[in-house]
């Protein structure tokens, strides 16, 4: 964590769309652009291909058709260049290491320097104090999945990949974690793309909210999410944010209704 914080690229997604080796049709025509130290959220229908963009964008599944582009190279070399971080669903800790070692692995292996205190600050940002020497097949599902986030921040990407990083946390932390996070990552000023199926969320952590149809994914709505940062606890609740969140709403009914081909297989 010595080294200098990765400058947020710009992710720019062409005429993107991926068809699986079995004919599964997931993501169709997309061209979507992700602004520089924007955090954006991707919502859409459970299976309508937002995990797939996500993969794609993280390098982790090749496009069948055109190209994204990270500050103007392809997705592999920001891998490579460790300037990316994700965190899945499926935590993918390494069970014999502790919560602590799982974090130095990660910075190891972006050849970052692990400095202890950056560490202990992370561990208490996820609500994980505490539990730093702790091994993963002892902590609950909600915790793994902290442990997992706080290790994706640790190499300070400029680039932050969240597929619904807060699945199995129960409804107090997530509420917590939503304020506390954001915080972290517009201080660093990383791109963010988040996929949530949380409406609340998605528009609680977002500068924009792309509301995708039923499979194959393509783009029902751009919402921009004009509420001013710091977003403290009980902005969902707030007429604007409720107001944001109907929009949402209304823009997943629209595309299941305007994209109905799919949804019913
Ligand atoms: P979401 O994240 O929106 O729930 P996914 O991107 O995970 O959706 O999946 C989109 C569709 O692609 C689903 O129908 C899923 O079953 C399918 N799919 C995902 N991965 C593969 C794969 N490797 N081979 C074939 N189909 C896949």
């Amino acid at each position: 964590m010595a080294r200098d914080v990765t400058p947020p690229p710009e992710v720019v997604c062409t005429s993107l769309g991926k068809t699986f080796e079995d004919g599964t049709d997931a993501v169709r025509s997309i061209d979507l652009t992700f602004a520089a130290a924007e955090t954006t959220a991707l919502v859409g229908p459970s299976g309508c291909g937002k995990s797939t963009l996500l993969r794609m964008i993280a390098g982790l599944e090749h496009p069948s058709a055109g190209r994204i582009e990270i500050a103007g190279a392809p997705p592999a070399d920001t891998l490579r260049q460790a300037g990316l971080s994700m965190a899945f669903q499926d935590p993918s800790l390494l069970p014999w290491r502790s919560v602590r070692r799982n974090i130095e692995l990660a910075l190891g292996l972006a050849r970052c320097q692990a400095d202890p205190s950056d560490i202990d600050q992370l561990i208490t940002l996820v609500g994980l104090e505490g539990f730093g020497d702790t091994r993963p097949a002892e902590l609950s599902g909600g915790m793994r999945q902290r442990a997992a986030i706080a290790r994706a921040l640790s190499t300070r990407p400029g680039l932050l990949l969240l597929d619904e990083p807060f699945g199995a946390v129960d409804e107090l932390t997530r509420s917590q974690l939503a304020t506390d996070l954001p915080r972290l990552w517009e201080a660093r000023g990383t791109t963010t793309i988040l996929v949530t199926h949380s409406v609340s969320e998605a528009v609680l952590l977002s500068d924009r909210v792309v509301v995708l149809s039923p499979r194959p994914a393509q783009i029902v709505d751009d919402i921009r999410i004009d509420i001013p940062r710091p977003r403290p606890e009980g902005t969902a609740r707030r007429p604007e944010a409720v107001a944001l969140s109907n929009r949402v709403f209304s823009s997943l009914a629209r595309g299941m209704v305007t994209h109905p081909t799919l949804a019913a297989q």
